[in-house]
């Protein structure tokens, strides 16, 4: 039974009524539908069945069913009728967007489409909801939304915690994006690096003397004297152009601003984040500073921003969609067809395949012909056996025949039916074929699904772990093993992702996996960086692990009773820190050591892995040898690689509870 749909889709006038998929009847006007839409129009041009003469009627109107639920319905019919009649419905819901927009796209309303597109470029839902609009708009090919979209995630970390219209965009898709996301991080980087822009920006002294607050004070015989107010940073980046240092608050101001640059490279960020500063420095109590901070910094920050975006800008409009439209199985269809085998008509394949006593052939998509034994194929896959035990045209009488044996025509390039034939034979008779690529491994893959091959994608899937692959192309056997759902391969690849940048290059198979594969396996990776870090910021395990500074005297240079006799000009000290947070036990250890421990955990945020605790460390003890002192090149391999194992194991310790979440 069906009901009737509220105001003003219930009219006594109305001349046609809609069906909703879930039996609502909207009783409309089918002017207001023509005018809308051509669809509509050219639906009532046609001869309607006389009144009464069918089922499709109700009430002595025409009853037209439609595919589309009583809501969808309600939302578009009211974009149809004059807002007079009813009001325009709001699209402030995501999640009804998409499903207005088939029905608009269907119905040929352009209108709609244009309102969906108003409202995925409202600012107030981009602000909130950045990554829904991308995956919306991208999912409907709405190219200027789709940037516009993608320009507001910047708001956000690169790394964006899981959202349900993820399952919208391919992995492709959500790579291109982040992408655009780290470039635009490292295109905000040189801001910091060379301050010339606030320079030119203020010009005078008078301009930019908040950066350097002073006080006057008069004494009791009434000399005037100028001080600071608070206190300054000397730090070498922020030098600006006088050689005084400005305001500490401004410095700090500085480096927190770049920090959240590094991950959410946004103009709009750096405006709303200003107000904390002000706050921090009018509860500091210098009355000098507090005075003015609000107008200075919110100048500044403007400046900053705007900076940001002329940075940023350049990279929306380079913002690659050319991987648009690819289908997720593309890459399993357009693996690289192999040509270097002849393409000669029904030309014979190798050896192991041309036996005499064959009772078969299989002839490949690009005509090469394989004899082979029916008994290997039958006991091998059910596949097979199933169709030989189907009825075969007696020989001779088809064309598919070819020495007596029945032809069998196969989908597969004869590269990849060699490879996968192998697997059915004896190793008494043929070595197991090795995958040269991991083109193959997902040639042989699909075959093996195709055919049933439970064994063979076993074997599949021992190629997955194998170095060559893991360590050269670790996302796509990341991908691979993710679409057979391997889970233990699908592991042990994520942990070699780990070895490459956070964000990686386009790799072979991104379409196997899912977006939101592709988003836990980036979460994973970057959970490991964050786990690393506070080694970094405190070394307490290195103390602990040496007790006390007579357990590692090489990191601090002591020289060798020997040394000291002999007082040679090459025992000189090496230079020691100058950086406070190095210290240990509140001494300054060698400077070529605090050099390792930066580089190491420069690498090790981007590449949390402990092979780069290695690389680092070798580079380190070579560098010593050539340049650091005579006792310190003496002792740096045995102390350096005690020192690498330590950190290593401390790096897989903080990793080592870091799950990837996927489930299987
Ligand atoms: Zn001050
Ligand atoms: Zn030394």
């Amino acid at each position: 039974m069906s009901t009737c749909a509220s105001s003003p889709f219930d009219h006594p006038k109305a001349d046609v009524i809609l069906r909703s998929s879930d039996g609502i009847d909207f009783h409309v006007f089918k002017l207001f539908l023509t005018l809308a839409s051509p669809f509509f129009q050219t639906m009532f041009e046609l001869p309607q069945p006389a009144v009464g003469t069918t089922d499709d009627t109700k009430d002595g109107l025409p009853v037209i069913s439609v595919q589309e639920d009583s809501k969808t319905l309600d939302t578009f019919l009211r974009f149809c009728y004059p807002s007079t009649l009813a009001e325009d419905p709001s699209l402030d819901s995501l999640t009804d967007i998409l499903v207005i927009l088939g029905a608009a796209r269907k119905y040929s309303l352009d209108l709609i489409e244009r309102k969906v597109c108003q409202a995925l470029a409202n600012p107030k839902v981009l602000e909130v909801e950045p990554l829904r609009c991308f995956a919306i708009a991208r999912n409907a090919r709405l190219k200027h939304e789709t940037m516009t979209a993608a320009r507001y995630t910047l708001r956000l970390p690169l790394i964006p915690v899981w959202f349900a219209e993820i399952k919208l965009i391919t992995s492709s898709d959500l790579l291109a994006l982040l992408t655009y996301h780290k470039k635009c991080s490292i295109a905000v980087e040189p801001l910091l690096a060379n301050l010339d822009w606030v320079k030119s920006h203020y010009g005078s002294e008078s301009g930019w003397s908040w950066l350097f607050p002073t006080q006057t004070v008069t004494d009791h015989y009434g000399r005037v004297t100028s001080s600071e107010c608070c206190a300054r940073n000397s730090a070498a980046g922020f030098k600006l152009w006088t050689s005084a240092a400005p305001a500490a608050w401004w410095v700090t101001y500085m480096k927190e601003t770049f920090e959240m640059l590094k991950d959410r490279p946004s103009g709009d960020n750096v405006r709303a984040e200003v107000e904390k500063t002000i706050q921090k420095v009018r509860s500091a109590g210098c009355h000098i500073c507090s005075s003015r901070v609000k107008e200075n910094m919110e100048e500044f920050s403007n400046l900053l921003a705007l900076k940001v975006e002329e940075a940023t800008a350049p990279l929306l409009s380079k913002y690659d969609l050319r991987w648009a439209g690819i289908s997720p199985r593309f890459l399993l269809i357009d693996v690289q067809p192999h040509t270097e085998s002849p393409s000669i008509t029904s030309a014979c394949a190798s050896s192991l395949f041309d036996h005499p006593k064959a009772d078969i052939i299989l002839r490949s998509s690009d005509g090469i012909d394989f004899r082979v034994f029916k008994l290997l194929l039958t006991l091998a896959s059910p596949f097979f056996e199933a169709m030989f035990e189907l009825p075969q045209p007696a020989v001779g009488t088809s064309d598919d025949t070819k020495d007596g044996l029945p032809v069998i025509q196969m989908q597969e390039d004869s590269k990849t039916l060699d490879i996968f034939l192998r697997f059915f034979y004896p190793s008494t008779l043929s070595e197991d074929p090795s995958f040269e690529s991991l083109e193959d491994v997902i040639a042989v893959l699909t075959v093996a699904r195709k055919y049933s091959l439970g064994l063979l994608e076993r074997k599949v899937c021992k190629a997955l772990v194998d170095p060559k692959f893991l360590l050269a192309e670790p996302f796509s056997c990341f991908a691979i093993a993710r679409y057979a759902r391997f889970e233990h391969e699908t592991m042990i690849a994520a942990r070699y992702t780990l070895r490459e940048p956070l964000i990686p290059a386009r790799f072979l198979g991104i379409d196997l996996t899912t977006a939101s594969d592709l988003l836990a396996l980036l979460t994973y990776h970057q959970k490991c960086s964050i786990a690393v870090e506070p080694l970094l910021a405190n070394l307490d395990w290195v103390q602990s692990h040496y007790v006390d500074p007579h357990g590692c005297r090489w990191l601090f240079c002591e020289k060798s009773a020997k040394s000291h006799q002999r007082n040679r000009r090459d025992t000189d000290d090496c230079k020691r820190s100058t950086e406070v947070e190095f210290e240990l036990w509140n001494t300054p250890p060698v400077a070529w050591w605090v050099t390792y421990m930066k580089k190491t955990f420069k690498t090790l945020r981007d590449r949390p892995t402990v092979d780069n605790v290695r690389v680092e460390a070798e580079e380190t003890i070579q560098n010593v040898i050539n340049t650091g002192c005579k006792d310190c090149a003496a002792r740096v391999k045995f102390n350096m690689t005690k020192f690498r194992d330590l950190l290593t194991l401390k790096v897989t310790e903080a990793t080592a509870l870091i799950k990837l979440e996927l489930e299987f």
